[in-house]
């Protein structure tokens, strides 16, 4: 699970402030030291740990913080503050417009977890009480509508599909579809490529200019670390995401694009993958994952 390599050199660093009773400015920036080394060992973009590391500096040292009973744990009060807010503060759900049905689109590069996450995404749905349908709009490689029936099938979800017409067109006749038969989510499962290139961007975007999604999902692979984080800052740019879908956290040691997605693109991570079945997508909270770094 991420955040071993993490979690075990923070313990060190603040076991040692902790079992001190005073601390000084230079026992801070020490461990603030410590922690920059292992936040970059984790694969955390260079300047999100140099900006958390300051920022931790300063409100510790000169502050009442030192002056307290318990300088320590204070300072890892805050560490775990700021934790929270840099993978974002509170979590954040799917938008719901006012007029159902919610249309989600999900991209990413291939190989990233798109076709499973968009029937994880149905599962969790359907668990709720909704309606989603999926649509196969990976037109290019044979067997992706083919794989997104089979996990769609295991999902209990109906898949809405068009062969290889245009997959604007396709995208547009799912909405009315979902509509007239009381889908409330429509998830979108669009091409992926291996890498990022006009044609791709072009065709996101005639779909987002088609059906006004009330949600982009960039889904990356949190084991590719920080190019995921710069797989994610390009398509924001060019395609201006609501939010990350982070897949393989069971597999990541490290965190590093956990902890620098929302720092690098401003955009929030809303779910999290960790594994090969249905069932393991979970909400991201922030909380929940510094808590997890700091044992
Ligand atoms: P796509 O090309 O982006 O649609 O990717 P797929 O959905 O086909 O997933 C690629 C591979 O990653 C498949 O073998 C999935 O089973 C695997 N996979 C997807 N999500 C996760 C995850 O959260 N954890 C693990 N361990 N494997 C995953």
């Amino acid at each position: 699970m991420a955040f071993e390599g993490l979690a075990e050199k923070l313990s060190n660093s603040f076991k040692k402030l902790k079992s001190k009773g005073k601390l000084s400015d230079a026992d801070v920036k020490e461990a603030m030291r410590e922690v920059r080394l292992a936040l970059l060992e984790a694969d955390v973009n260079y300047k999100v740990a140099k900006e958390f590391t300051n920022k931790v500096t300063e409100r510790a040292v000169g502050s009442e913080v030192m002056e307290s009973l318990t300088p320590g744990q204070m300072v890892v009060k805050i560490v775990n503050e700021e934790l929270t807010g840099l993978m974002g503060g509170s979590e954040e759900r799917l938008k719901m417009p006012a007029h159902p049905p919610a249309v989600i689109m999900m991209c990413g590069l291939q190989g990233a977890g798109k076709t499973t996450h968009a029937a994880k995404l149905a599962y969790q749905l359907k668990s709720q009480g909704h309606r989603p349908l999926l649509v196969a709009g990976d037109i290019y490689r044979p067997a992706a509508i083919k794989q997104l029936q089979v996990v769609a099938e295991k999902a209990g979800a109906p898949v809405f599909e068009k062969g290889t017409q245009d997959p604007v067109i396709t995208a547009r006749e799912a909405v009315k579809h979902a509509r007239d038969y009381g889908n409330d989510y429509v998830i979108i499962d669009t091409a992926g490529r291996l890498q990022i290139d006009e044609p791709l961007m072009e065709e996101l975007r005639r779909i987002k200019a088609e059906v006004e999604p009330t949600d982009i999902l960039l889904v990356v692979d949190a084991m590719t670390g920080q190019e995921a984080v710069n797989v994610a800052k390009t398509f924001d740019e060019l395609l201006d995401i609501t939010g990350v879908i982070l897949t393989k956290l069971d597999g990541d040691t490290r965190g590093g694009a956990a902890l620098s997605v929302k720092a690098v693109t401003g955009k929030p991570i809303k779910f999290a993958g960790t594994g090969e079945k249905l069932s393991d997508l979970e909400v991201f909270h922030p909380d929940r994952m510094a808590s997890r770094i700091l044992g």
